[in-house]
């Protein structure tokens, strides 16, 4: 059995497992299940394994950004190739987060609806632009991999990549050793893989395991509308994308991402996922090294379509159950600041609620409303994290094709790069 098969199974089991012990009401506190299978065995094995695939992603985007410049061999085609993935990211998030609007706004989702709630909001700022920008340029490499700042990895990789194609001739030790680094870096990558099926399963039983199930009953506009236009985006908005402009087919992209995407489903972290979407979009794809190491990190960071989409989503719900009009003005400044706020945030479990919260002060909803939908938040973020980086992936093979540096043979095959190891 090939390892895509597997891995859905695992999530098909695990959705099944954990909506019986949560309908079968065992995972209230005190229960054995809840604290030996929820909180023990599934817990620990997740978390391990999301361990596991955050390990990879320093080393990772540093040796693959580093041989994808040297790969490159020339700055201007750098530039270029960031400048569009660039463009292309924030179009498609604004799209994606108009789309958002129009759909709920014509749906008239949360009219009528009682303002209560006993939930408590209380999350971080999202952080202005200027420091964003400041924080690009790590004052300390080190300590910017120690974080885990993506932007700033992405700059220290492409400056040393710049700097090792200047040396010339004299550096080729150097980039062959780095390049042997990546390749090992891959490999390990397929090694936690493997383990995959088994972490996926543990992860969804227990996400489903925990959800509340009743809660979602009654937000179930807002869930369902939600829904629909994540899968909107993903299936039409951005297959029309790809179709546009790169001319390819969408059957084979959406079957060859199915991987990537039950990863970032299951580990609801772009970031975390990007040594599998990066894998995906190299190997599966055919997208070369040179364009996927820059796009695939910097795509996981500023490129958050399903999460501008709930932006969206959000802001029309809350709006109408508060009864404010933000008019046309109030949905343009929401548009824009969910764009602006994307840029500055990673891609981690449920940092759309904080982005949510900056925009909502921007346009004066009250802060308190995001605790109405705070409790269904878990499932959603698991669906838009794999909306994200399908838009990631879309992006970076637009990009490749354009700069002549995407291998059509590996996209049209369908075996090619299969994850069987
Ligand atoms: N979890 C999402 C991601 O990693 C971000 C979010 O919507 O909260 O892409």
């Amino acid at each position: 059995m090939n390892l895509t098969v597997k891995v859905l199974l695992g999530m098909a089991l695990g959705i099944v497992v954990g909506l019986v012990i949560n309908l079968g009401g065992m995972n209230a506190a005190g229960s054995l299940i809840n604290e030996y299978l929820v909180n023990g065995l599934f817990h620990v094995v997740g978390k391990m394994f999301v361990n596991a695939l955050k390990m990879m992603v320093v080393p990772l985007v540093l040796f693959s950004l580093i041989c994808g410049v040297c790969g490159i061999g020339d700055i201007k085609l750098l530039g270029r190739i960031g400048s569009k993935a660039f463009v292309l990211y924030m179009v498609t998030t604004a799209i994606a987060i108009a789309t958002g609007i129009l759909l709920a706004a014509s749906l008239g989702i949360g009219e009528g609806m009682n303002a209560e709630t006993t939930a408590k909001f209380t999350g971080k700022e999202s952080p202005p632009l200027s420091e964003v920008l400041i924080n690009v340029i790590p004052s300390n490499p080190v300590n910017a991999m120690a974080q885990g700042e993506m932007l700033s990895i992405i700059f220290f990789a492409i400056l040393c990549g710049v700097g090792l194609l200047l040396v010339g001739k004299k550096a080729k030790t150097v980039v062959e050793f780095v390049e042997l680094l990546n390749e090992v870096m891959m490999k390990m990558v397929s090694i936690i893989m493997a383990l995959a099926p088994y972490a996926v399963f543990c992860l969804i039983a227990k996400a489903i395991a925990s959800l509340g199930l009743d809660l979602l009953a009654q937000l179930l506009g807002y869930v369902l509308v939600l829904i629909g236009v994540l899968l909107f985006h993903l299936f039409v908005t951005l297959q029309v994308v790809l179709k546009v402009f790169s001319g390819l087919g969408s059957k084979i992209f959406l079957a060859k991402m199915r991987n990537a995407q039950v990863f970032a489903f299951s580990t609801s972290s772009s970031n975390a996922t990007i040594p599998v979407t990066l894998r995906t979009v190299t190997e599966r794809l055919g997208v070369k090294n040179s364009v996927a190491s820059f796009t695939v990190p910097f795509g996981a960071t500023i490129n958050m379509d399903g999460t501008a989409i709930m932006q969206g989503v959000a802001t029309v719900f809350i709006a109408n159950v508060y009864n404010v009009d933000l008019g046309m003005g109030g949905y343009l400044t929401v548009i824009l600041m969910s764009v602006l706020a994307s840029i500055g945030t990673a891609g981690v479990p449920g940092v759309g609620l904080i982005m949510l919260s900056m925009v909502f002060t921007q346009v004066g909803l009250p802060i308190e409303g995001i605790g109405l939908i705070l409790g269904v938040d878990r499932l959603l973020d698991m669906i838009r994290t794999a909306v994200n980086v399908s838009g990631d992936a879309v992006v970076s093979v637009i990009v490749a094709k354009s700069e002549g540096q995407l291998n059509l043979d590996v996209y049209n095959d369908p075996d090619a790069g299969a994850f069987n190891t």
